[in-house]
């Protein structure tokens, strides 16, 4: 929900007695006091007992959360060591895929594709719109057949969540292995892994997970272990198959991220807990929230409505208003720290995160400073 404050500069006013940032982007998230206190729980052998304990615990706490039967495998490695995992362990070289992209997230999937040799027809979509079931299922008519299909379940960089459970059925019907990329959604948002039968769903610790950065989960169906087997692009540290062959005797082919592992094996408890379902309803009532406030603030979101994320809220600057400077005193007055847009929508729109350790509370604070901020600004 909060980090830490750092000393803020001689120049600003803390105007609101919070003792913590309140940080509403869309990932690191704030850790949970639990996950901290794990945090700094003293190092195990990583051949031992203690760890295939641990190992065991999350693995089976991650696959509740997936809502799949199918492998759980964990890296060290941001999200996007995830996305370059998935695609190495699945194709050839050459191998035809779709690259399903409505943001900067997608985009950059699709270059590690492109960096990799695959060759991807990329159907471009436009930002803050959500790929549409029928437009994926014309691109697969026309242009088919493909190896796999690769998308951003949850935009982070606009806010747009993608239908992936009406879009799944249309992949399998073409026979392509389907990707999907869940950095930003899974644990916050509602995935049947199993029953939307996606292949590949990777995610990151630092989003709705409530850890620290640096460890990637990818779930493996059957499917895609038939792939793996064929699959001929170069991959060492990221092998699916010897990481799936240590994890079953309790243990990873290289260090594991131990330290994360415990944050993990403690938000996981948070998270069993709370109750899944709280969890997703407790997003989506904040995620209302935040939409509905930045609304009545006279701001626009940059998301169709219709496919609004649960996790992030992208918004358009208001007009007249110096976005840099906006996001600076939210920070240094409020203690409210934003992000930016990305890419060419960096000077144009502004995020603000609402996954993993997030309650009312912290978005009605984030609202009351913008609102009063802007009220000053417009002066
Ligand atoms: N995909 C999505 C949807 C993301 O939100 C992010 C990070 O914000 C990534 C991929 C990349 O993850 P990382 O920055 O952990 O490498």
């Amino acid at each position: 929900m909060v980090a830490t404050l750092e000393r803020p500069p001689e120049s600003a006013q803390l105007r609101t007695p919070r003792r913590e940032l309140n940080l509403r982007i869309p990932g690191p998230t704030a850790l949970p006091p639990a996950v901290r206190r794990a945090l700094s729980e003293q190092m195990i052998n990583h051949r031992g007992p203690e760890f295939a304990a641990l190992l065991k615990e999350i693995t089976e706490g991650t696959q509740r959360v997936f809502q799949t039967r199918n492998d759980v495998l964990f890296f060290p490695a941001s999200g996007t060591g995830g996305l370059e995992a998935a695609l190495v362990n699945s194709f050839s070289p050459g191998d035809r895929v779709l690259s399903v992209t409505i943001g900067w997230f997608g985009e950059r999937w699709c270059e590690i594709a492109h960096a990799f040799g695959l060759d991807v027809d990329h159907l471009a979509l436009p930002w803050g719109t959500a790929a549409e079931p029928d437009v994926i299922a014309q691109r697969l008519d026309e242009s088919g057949p493909y190896k796999g299909v690769l998308i951003t379940h949850n935009e982070t960089s606009t806010g747009v969540t993608n239908p992936v459970a009406s879009i799944a059925p249309i992949v399998r019907r073409a026979g392509a292995l389907f990707l999907v990329d869940a950095v930003s959604s899974m644990g916050a948002v509602p995935i049947q892994t199993d029953d939307w039968d996606i292949d590949v769903a990777i995610t990151g610790s630092q989003k709705a997970w409530m850890c620290p950065p640096g460890m990637t989960m990818l779930s493996v169906s059957e499917r895609a272990w038939e792939a793996n087997g064929r699959a001929r692009l170069p991959r060492s540290y990221f092998d699916f198959k010897a990481a799936r062959d240590y994890q079953r005797r309790g243990q990873t082919p290289y260090t594991p991220a131990v330290g994360i592992m415990y944050g993990l094996r403690a938000s996981l408890r948070l998270m069993r807990k709370e109750g899944l379902e709280r969890v997703f309803r407790r997003h989506h009532l904040v995620a209302e929230r935040a939409r509905r406030g930045v609304q009545a603030l006279g701001m626009q979101l940059a998301a169709d409505r219709r496919y609004a994320s649960d996790t992030v809220t992208g918004v358009r600057a208001p007009n007249g208003i110096d976005l840099k400077a906006f996001l600076a005193r939210l920070r240094t007055e409020h203690g409210v720290v934003l992000a930016t847009g990305q890419e060419h929508w960096r000077d144009t729109h502004f995020r603000i995160g609402h996954l993993g350790h997030v309650r009312r509370a912290d978005i009605d604070h984030a609202l009351g400073a913008m609102g009063t901020l802007l009220a000053q600004m417009r002066g």
